[in-house]
């Protein structure tokens, strides 16, 4: 099951549970909160986290175009682009961005769930 990042809405209205965010395991199908279990302030999901930044891999033409993809919100067109290379290139890095990117696009992949 996917895991969802939490953080308050207003860190001023938040307890020690919520205060710099907290995880919560969910499933896809499961609504999201819309307040902290502890102290009922509201918080918000992250959507997104911090990109895992790799030293020293090469920035190729592909790459751009992957990055393209990503600012226009096409999660699966520059999932399936950086899955292709990854497979081409052996990059851990574009691995990892594909299946960040699936996420993002809404896909469900945890084998381990079914
Ligand atoms: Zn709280």
């Amino acid at each position: 099951m996917p895991t969802y990042e939490y953080r308050p809405v207003d860190p001023n209205r938040s307890c020690d549970h919520c205060r710099s965010g907290f995880e919560v395991v969910q499933r896809m199908t499961e609504p999201g909160l819309t307040v902290c279990p502890q102290c009922k302030n509201p918080i918000s999901r992250v959507l997104f986290a911090p990109t895992v930044v790799i030293k020293g891999s090469p920035v190729t033409e592909t790459d751009r175009k992957i990055k393209e993809y990503e600012k226009e919100g096409k999660w699966s067109h520059a999932a399936e682009l950086a899955d292709k290379e990854a497979e081409k290139t052996k990059r851990e890095d574009l691995k990892i961005r594909a299946l960040e990117n699936y996420k993002k696009a809404g896909y469900n992949f945890d084998k381990y769930d079914t």
